[in-house]
């Protein structure tokens, strides 16, 4: 028997109409490229999203269509987010900083109608243009040249949202493709929404109508999160930089009373250095809830970060999964851990809100499912309702019979549920059949004061199969030497982990996305020798 309440389609127009509705008049705020700011409000996006939508129909744009972005944060990103799909179209944001192939791929894959892009990638579009056949308008967001400025483009009309089953596309994501072509993740209406919902939990981030949130994460990269989608469902104040600069951030911090931010780890490094550097060396006042994921969280800044009274949600995701996986919300028992145990516990990925399953099997057999030890680690498996099923235009599924989708991610599972991720599949370092994690062995060495970042790779070796290699990037005008650096770790990790051997470099390669390329290291240092 079926229940007797609406069918009301989780689609993520009804996001930002309830935003407009119940929350009209609260601020959106853009510091764009050029130094400008602007401020519109959720009811004026909602507005342009609906003069988007109605542009998008006018010249033909099909449900189903692909409408690319190719754009820095700010509010006209905001309203593509909002009126692509409510064009019935999917919205496609570009990560402007991946290698002309890698867009060639993914606009020709995506197989784009409309290129929405911001002027300082001006550029890369006229390069790109030529091999981007399926493009048929370019509209710059932020000026008229050298395409229709996005504010006259959209014109006066407004459309109403195309309806329809909340399971169709609504935003497609590629991930950066360290191996191999970029794969595109095609969000629905109804997973984009779910996954909204779930971070307004405390758990999650606890988002709510007071919190005025700077995502630095981009709109391009693994969906920002989710904050635009999420903001929209409470009514938060968001406001948007183009730029990720420490000055910028920290004066965008300060005078718009920000008290809730997210962001990857090398922007925390950032921020905190600058921070460090002030007369007071403290965090703007108003600053509540850090947002940090998308690599692994430094202990070091964690306890910074929590020192200075801060809350930490340290998160675990991917683009496959929307991207939250996992996030630092604190457990029941935590007024009963000391301040050091309390560190150590946010310094690990947290635990999945409901809507996120977990599992670890066997590196090499995955029907063998590991317990949830706090000490055994495996291939972590994840399943649920915003997490991938099937890569966008793949053959096959991306998951197993049961839905279990495997993330390429080590890790081990405590047994009240927290996840600590030891490392990728692919750069986990693997010593006389033991395995030895590299993030591990980074996260410590950049606790080095001298050490401003760090990559440890594994290299084969005659007896043991391979042997940990730290490479290191110094601090400007900072000194250390190999032995200093291994007896800093000798101190904080097993006798055999320690590298045999650490190199020092002016800079690490790095991905698209900003984290460090361990493919182009390990191929830096092909054919490295111990000797
Ligand atoms: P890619 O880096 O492949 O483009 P994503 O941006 O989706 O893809 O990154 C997902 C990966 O980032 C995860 O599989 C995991 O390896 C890593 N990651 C994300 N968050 C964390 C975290 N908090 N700690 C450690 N690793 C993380």
């Amino acid at each position: 028997m079926l229940g007797g309440m609406q069918d009301w389609p989780l689609r993520v127009g009804r996001l930002v109409d309830h935003a407009a509705r119940e929350h009209g008049t609260r601020a959106i705020v853009s510091r764009w490229a050029d130094g400008r700011e602007t401020e519109t409000t959720w009811r004026e996006v909602r507005d342009d999203a609906a003069q988007l939508a109605a542009t998008l129909r006018r010249i033909g744009v099909q449900p189903g269509d692909r409408v690319a972005t190719l754009a820095m944060n700010h509010a006209h990103h905001l309203a593509a987010w909002y009126g692509i799909p409510g064009a019935g179209a999917v919205l496609h944001t570009v990560n402007p900083r991946l290698f002309d192939d890698q867009l060639e791929f993914i606009v020709n894959h995506a197989e784009d109608r409309v290129m929405l892009f911001d002027a300082v990638f001006a550029p890369l579009v006229e390069r790109m243009k030529p091999r981007w056949p399926s493009v048929e308008h370019y509209v710059c967001f932020d000026s008229d040249e050298p395409a229709p400025a996005f504010a006259d483009w959209i014109g006066d009309d407004r459309a109403d949202w195309v309806e329809g089953d909340e399971r169709e596309a609504c935003m497609l994501s590629y991930t950066s493709g360290t191996t191999g072509n970029p794969k595109g993740v095609l969000y629905s209406h109804r997973s984009t929404v779910l996954h909204a919902l779930s971070m307004l939990q405390r758990q999650v981030f606890g988002l709510e109508s007071r919190s005025v949130m700077l995502p630095v994460v981009p709109m391009f990269h693994a969906a920002c999160w989710g904050a635009p989608w999420a903001a929209a469902s409470v009514g938060a104040k968001l406001v948007f930089s183009a730029v990720a600069e420490p000055a910028v951030l920290c004066d965008l911090l300060h005078r718009h009373a920000v008290t809730a931010v997210a962001g990857v780890p090398t922007v925390w490094l950032g921020l905190t250095q600058y921070v460090d550097a002030t007369a007071d060396g403290a965090f703007p006042p108003a600053l509540r809830d850090v947002l940090c994921g998308g690599s692994a969280l430094p202990r070091t800044l964690v306890e910074r970060f929590m020192a200075a009274g801060l809350r930490v949600s340290h998160a675990w995701g991917m683009t496959e999964t929307s991207p939250i996986g996992t996030s630092g919300g604190e457990p029941w028992n935590w007024d009963t851990l000391d301040f050091q145990a309390q560190v150590s516990l946010k310094a690990m990925q947290g635990r999945p809100p409901f809507g996120v399953e977990m599992r670890c099997v066997d590196l090499g057999d995955a029907t063998r499912v590991l317990p949830r030890d706090g000490k055994t680690a495996g291939a972590l498996q994840v399943r649920g309702p915003w997490v991938i099923q099937r890569y966008f235009k793949a053959e096959a599924d991306a998951v197993d019979g049961d839905g279990w989708f495997d993330t390429g991610d080590v890790a081990i599972l405590h047994p009240e549920g927290t996840l600590q991720i030891t490392d990728r599949t692919k750069d986990v370092i693997k010593s006389g059949g033991e395995w030895i994690s590299s993030v591990d062995l980074e996260n410590i060495a950049v606790g080095h004061p001298a050490v401003a970042e760090a990559a440890a790779i594994g290299i084969p070796h005659p007896r043991w199969d391979e042997r940990p290699l730290l490479v290191v990037v110094l601090r400007p005008g900072m000194t250390a030497t190999a032995d200093d650096l291994r007896d800093y770790l000798a101190s904080r990790v097993a006798k055999w982990w320690l590298p045999d051997a650490v190199v020092f470099v002016e800079s690490l390669p790095h991905t698209g996305t900003g984290k460090i390329s361990k493919k182009d290291l390990r191929a830096q240092f092909h054919g490295f020798s111990w000797d």
